[in-house]
């Protein structure tokens, strides 16, 4: 079998210690090429720059810094720099959790979610901004080294949350669903002309349904969550007579 090839990338840039970490850990698995974007592109999602050029800068050996963001440096991966698909794409640690509905906004999911649709296995990595990558390391590598052996179905990513504390293990958990509080604030410049601020200051609260990711986390327990990219809903599909009925 050929060696693994592992891109890395993240969205809170390439200097940040958690991609160091997971790019470090993951070369125990295989050639690990880093992309990844200069500066912080978080809450970022999925955007993919169609409209302005994207840099690229080789930062070391198969270590590349580019402007975009992470969907692009993924994309870069793929169709440019690696010589074939990538077995893996690892996205993370990132410098916060990703919990509930934290996906849909997430580059660094966007980025596990893009390797996953241009067809490599791709998992998720986040730490909450108060803890310590030290206490990842231990999972992160059972994770990688067990991981093949629990294939998901197609266009499913696993989302991996890491406790502020010394986990007490691993849990596989559901989404969510999470409220943020205070998301727009105006504010004064200088010259008094008012401006705005998404993202309060308070930490959103979680309704911390059992067995779900956020109930795991702050119970000091890994979360581990398959995430379907397929946001269909069976359960209304499966209505279709009604439906037909109201409007034909
Ligand atoms: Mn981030």
């Amino acid at each position: 079998m050929n060696e693994r090839l592992i891109l890395v990338t993240n969205d809170d840039g390439i200097q940040s210690d958690g991609i160091r970490l997971l790019a470090s850990e993951a070369s125990r698995f295989g050639r690990v090429v880093v992309i990844a974007p200069d500066r912080n592109r978080s809450a970022i999602s999925s955007a993919l720059s169609l409209h302005s050029p994207i840099r690229m800068n080789e930062v070391g050996i198969d270590r590349y810094s580019s402007d975009g963001t992470p969907v692009d440096c993924v994309n870069l991966g793929f169709y440019h720099t690696l010589d074939r698909k990538p077995d893996w794409v690892l996205s993370g640690i990132n410098n916060g959790w990703n919990l509930g509905e934290d996906v849909f906004y997430s580059g660094t999911v966007a980025a596990a979610i893009e390797g996953c649709l241009l067809g490599a296995r791709s998992a998720a990595f986040s730490l909450t901004t108060k803890g310590d990558l030290k206490n990842v390391r231990p999972f992160l590598s059972t994770f990688l080294e067990q991981w093949e052996k629990m294939p998901l179905p197609p266009q499913t990513i696993w989302n991996i949350n890491f406790p502020q504390q010394i986990p007490l293990g691993v849990r596989l958990t559901g989404q969510d669903n999470r409220t943020y509080h205070d998301v727009v604030e105006q504010r004064k410049d200088p010259r008094g002309k008012p401006y705005y601020w998404i993202g309060g200051e308070s930490a959103p609260t979680y309704s911390r349904q059992e067995g779900c990711d956020a109930d795991a986390v702050l119970d000091q327990w890994i979360s581990v969550t398959p995430l379907k990219l397929d946001l269909g809903h069976p359960e209304v599909i499966a209505r279709r007579d009604e439906f037909k009925k109201i409007f034909g």
